[in-house]
């Protein structure tokens, strides 16, 4: 440990990414990435926008680009979206805007394990809320007093969905915070809560172009809300860094909205491989907890899930395995192509 390092620093655990394997030959199912490549349409824009205007700053308030998600979304206007650069950049800005030291926040436990990274770092206490016995999210449980609660929909690592009603019952329990509802994977079978931003102004809608449009890469995530709180959120934002989105992820992630057609038939592929994939699994003897996402949490009952992991990594296959108490049976594992799922399922039964 440094002494230059400041307090903060020091009593961080810093969020660990899925491994990226600088080797193409591994068949990356670990990180959740789309495995389509984005529409022809989106890479043409890019090339457009890399021309020389790059020297130019692009526009700090992504106008044109957040008019377009507010008119694709059914929105009143622009103001009711923030642009961030990756949904978890937009997510610090969240836990800055929104929640305090002194008033402990909600997630659930099991959850996206950057939320407590964040929340340790700005100091914001928080109280984890263990899943039910069938890992889904007790919804009653965030009816008790919280500063704040956020909670992804579908869960991660289990792929678990809750409906529009029980979000709709914790936003009437928690009308004096901030409930964010975070849907970096909603587009694989869920329904976004987006619809009901206008009747509760407590409701953050937060999504991201890095899954179901295959940008993960490009690093571009919003949020939709009352404009009460985009306007918290832009004060965080614009006293960090004016310039979060650069010229060429914009123009990329208009023309991804522009391509309906490519988005709805990428979405459509992957939901169908993944119900192929748990149908399958289920033959085999895997225990798959019902998933609306673009990746599935699964477990055998005879072969230990670090075992699995570790024999799939050297057949070439990753995937993402938890050494935490509870999970420590599961791996998760992303939807891949069809051919790569049928390699992962062959892998698998020379394994169990
Ligand atoms: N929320 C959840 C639940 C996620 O799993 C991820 C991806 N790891 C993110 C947010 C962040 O996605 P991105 O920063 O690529 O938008």
């Amino acid at each position: 440990m440094s002494k230059y390092w400041s307090g903060l620093v020091r009593n961080i655990e810093p969020y660990v990414p899925g491994e990226q394997p600088k080797d193409k030959t591994y068949i990356k199912l670990n990180t959740n990435e789309n495995p389509y490549p984005p529409s022809p349409k989106v890479l043409e824009a890019m090339k457009q926008a890399a021309n020389e205007n790059i020297r130019l700053y692009p526009t700090p308030t992504c106008d044109e680009l957040r008019s377009c998600i507010a008119q694709y979304y059914g929105l009143t206007n622009k103001e009711q979206v923030f642009m961030g650069n990756g949904s978890d950049e937009l997510l610090a800005f969240v836990f800055l805007a929104f929640f305090n030291p002194g008033s402990p926040i909600l997630f659930p436990d099991i959850t996206y394990s950057f939320y407590p990274v964040y929340a340790s770092l700005f100091h914001i206490d928080y109280r984890p809320v263990p899943l039910d016995g069938n890992f889904s999210i007790p919804i009653k449980e965030f009816f008790k007093k919280n500063g704040g609660i956020i909670f992804p929909n579908p869960n991660a690592p289990t792929g678990k969905y809750i409906t529009l009603g029980s979000i709709e019952d914790i936003l009437k329990q928690n009308t004096n915070q901030v409930v964010v509802v975070d849907e970096a994977y909603i587009d694989f079978g869920g329904e976004s809560a987006v619809k009901l931003i206008n009747n509760y102004p407590n409701l953050l809608v937060v999504q991201t172009l890095s899954k179901s449009r295959s940008l993960a890469g490009l690093r571009v995530g919003f949020a939709m809300g009352h404009e009460d709180l985009i306007e918290g959120i832009n004060r965080v934002k614009n006293s960090i860094n004016s310039y979060t989105l650069d010229r060429v992820a914009l123009a990329g992630a208009m023309a991804s909205f522009a391509d309906e057609e490519y988005f709805q038939n990428t979405r459509r592929k992957v939901i169908a491989t993944r119900e192929k994939t748990i149908f399958r699994l289920l033959e085999i003897g895997f225990t798959v907890i019902p998933s609306q996402a673009n990746f599935i949490f699964i477990s055998h009952p005879l072969t230990s899930a670090g075992d699995i992991y570790q024999q799939l990594r050297e057949k070439g296959i990753l995937v993402r395995y938890f050494n935490k108490p509870r999970i420590d049976n599961f791996l998760r594992v992303s939807i891949g192509s069809d051919e790569e799922m049928e390699y992962f399922l062959k892998a698998l039964a020379e394994i169990i």
